[in-house]
């Protein structure tokens, strides 16, 4: 079954490159997939909807007349790009909205390959109704889309303004009396209204969690009937579902992939502290807690959540359900120093899945291939941190789902710490859920492009004087110099803070001496990277400014050709 929305592209295991030609390794190498020739690929037995996402190098045409030969299922095919064999363009076919735009942009940011895009919401920024996160969308998406591309009036109807998508704030006329185009929005259970549904569709949160207990060698097909009998209890079905949560050792079980859904595992000793209506002695006998389908699915609806169908069980399943309350929550995003294959797999799915965005918009621009047009974005300019996140608690008190987005790491000079003293000086608490998701922070990619010169004890330390006074900042780092750590230097120099590097480093010289050695690295992973090795007393402090990252070697730091490292005291077998 295909997941859509759930799980962030490109999994590797879910992507497929199609292509006779040897090129097709450089896109393997970004994505992480297998490549198969094209002649594979036509064999009818090859599970094309097992994939999310395939990638065909070659001609257009060939491609088309490829897929023309698989037997497609609008529902269930995956996305479909093409890109050519001189890597210069990539043509989305198929699923623009399940991950083939992304796949393009991802490709775009990764080897600069020109995205070719044709679906009209892209294009003009207007919001896509099915790339909502959490919403699931049914009736004539068409007609309304494109009323809503053409920016012409749309009703909205919703019974609580907190169910209203954010996404849907970016409309401008909501307003239509005529009540032509309508957008309904649903807690679950609705129905689109009359027999024809024409100008009609019905968004529905998705707001169950469902708690799945597998032996072994239970097959996919028996945890399946159990899912689906288990929702019908409750008048539901797959379409509300979020995410299935179960203990860790079941995490690769088939029959619990095979429902093509996003998986929270838990470990049996977080699972053991849940309270549930119907704890089993066998169970724990067999994985060392009392619940697996119960705890699980409360532990993956979080704080409010609150079962909705007790266990059910067949001969080797367990299934019991969860819903979430309408609480919000902010993910302080950390997306690493700029290129894609520097991001964690975790800030892609908190990225993919808020409903609201909020960054600097040099950031925006950096993890733009993650976004979608389902997504209400908030752009902002650099110095405003504070209304960022202030915004932040905001939204997701109101219950959104909010990605805050950082470079780097999100608690290395970054908003993390805001976030937790503005939410406490608002007294904002308790009303929403906090996820701080770590991020490659610029240190570490700026030594591994030359080396390892953190191999051993090493200090940061920001230049910027705007929060910290400068007499503090010095007094550092004259108690610092004389140790045997190396020194990063973050935020070293701007156009209006030039005298502070130029301290820093009279500082470190006099302490340290000329000679030692110096990585500087701008741009790390973006567009215009440069790193060279140099020492305190060649460096040009011209070259310096607030994209580059320099790190002051210690008495341990070694300088071999175009590599610095420091060494870590290993003792050689002759020693
Ligand atoms: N949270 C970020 C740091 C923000 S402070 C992180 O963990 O990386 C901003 C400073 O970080 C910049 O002035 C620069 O010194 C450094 N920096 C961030 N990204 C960088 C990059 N891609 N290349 C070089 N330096 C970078």
């Amino acid at each position: 079954m295909n997941t859509v929305g759930q799980d962030f592209y490109p999994s590797s295991e879910k992507t497929l490159i199609i292509s006779n030609s040897s090129i097709a390794e450089k896109i393997s190498k970004v994505v992480g997939a297998k490549i198969l020739p094209l002649k594979a690929a036509l064999d009818p037995q090859t599970p094309f909807n097992r994939f999310e996402l395939v990638i065909y190098v070659c001609a257009v045409p060939i491609a088309v007349r490829a897929i023309a030969k698989l037997q497609l299922d609008k529902a269930k095919d995956p996305a479909i790009v093409c890109v050519d064999e001189t890597l210069a363009h990539c043509v989305v076919l198929l699923g623009a909205h399940k991950g083939g735009n992304q796949a393009a942009r991802y490709l775009e940011t990764t080897l600069n390959i020109q995205p070719v895009i044709t679906t009209a919401s892209d294009l003009i920024g207007a919001p896509a109704l099915d790339q909502i996160p959490n919403y699931h969308v049914q009736g004539d998406l068409a007609s309304v889309q494109r009323r809503i591309n053409e920016t012409k009036p749309v009703t909205l109807i919703a019974n609580d303004s907190k169910e209203v998508p954010k996404v849907l704030d970016a409309l401008p006329n909501l307003d239509d009396n005529r009540q032509d185009y309508v957008i309904e929005v649903e807690r679950h259970g609705a129905h689109l209204r009359g027999e024809s549904n024409k100008g009609h569709v019905l968004l529905t949160k998705r707001r169950l969690v469902l708690g799945l207990g597998c032996s072994s060698d239970c097959s996919p097909d028996e945890l399946s009937q159990l899912v689906q009998n288990s929702l019908g209890m409750i008048n539901a079905d797959l379409t509300q579902v979020l995410s299935a949560a179960t203990i860790d050792i079941r995490k690769s079980h088939p029959a619990v992939l095979s429902l093509g859904l996003e998986v929270k595992t838990y470990g049996a000793d977080q699972l053991r502290n849940v309270q549930v209506p119907n704890p089993s002695q066998v169970v724990d006998d067999v994985v060392g807690t009392t619940s697996v389908a119960e705890a699980a699915c409360l532990l993956g609806a979080s704080v409010g959540g609150k079962l909705v169908l007790e266990k059910q069980r067949s001969a080797k399943a367990t299934v019991a359900i969860a819903q979430t309350q309408n609480r919000g929550t902010v993910s302080v995003v950390g997306i690493g120093p700029g290129s894609p294959l520097l991001r964690t797999r975790k800030s892609e799915i908190a990225l993919r899945t808020a409903e609201v965005v909020i960054g600097f918009e040099g950031y925006l621009n950096l993890c733009d291939d993650a976004l979608t047009p389902g997504q209400l974005r908030l752009s902002y300019k650099i110095g405003d941190e504070i209304e960022r996140v202030d915004r932040a608690i905001n939204e997701a008190a109101n219950g959104a789902t909010v990605a805050l987005v950082c470079s780097g790491d999100p608690g290395v000079y970054a908003m993390a710490s805001l976030l937790f003293e503005r939410r406490s000086i608002l007294a904002k608490a308790e009303s929403f859920d906090v996820e701080v998701v770590p991020g490659v922070t610029a240190a570490l990619a700026a030594a591994s492009t030359s080396g390892a010169i953190l191999g051993h004890d090493h200090a940061y330390i920001s230049l910027s004087d705007l929060l910290t006074p400068w007499a503090l900042i010095k007094e550092a780092l004259i108690k610092i110099a004389p140790t045997h750590l190396a020194l990063i230097f973050y935020n070293p120099r701007s156009k209006n803070r030039q005298h502070q590097f130029r301290e820093a480093m009279e500082i470190m010289q006099s302490i340290r001496g000329a000679e030692t050695p110096v990585l500087v690295a701008k741009a790390v992973s973006r567009v215009g990277q440069r790193t060279w090795i140099t020492s305190i007393g060649n460096l040009d402090e011209e070259t310096i400014d607030m994209e580059t990252v320099v790190i002051v070697g210690g008495p341990w730091t070694v300088v071999d050709k175009d590599v610095i490292y420091t060494r870590r005291g290993y003792k050689g077998p002759s020693d």
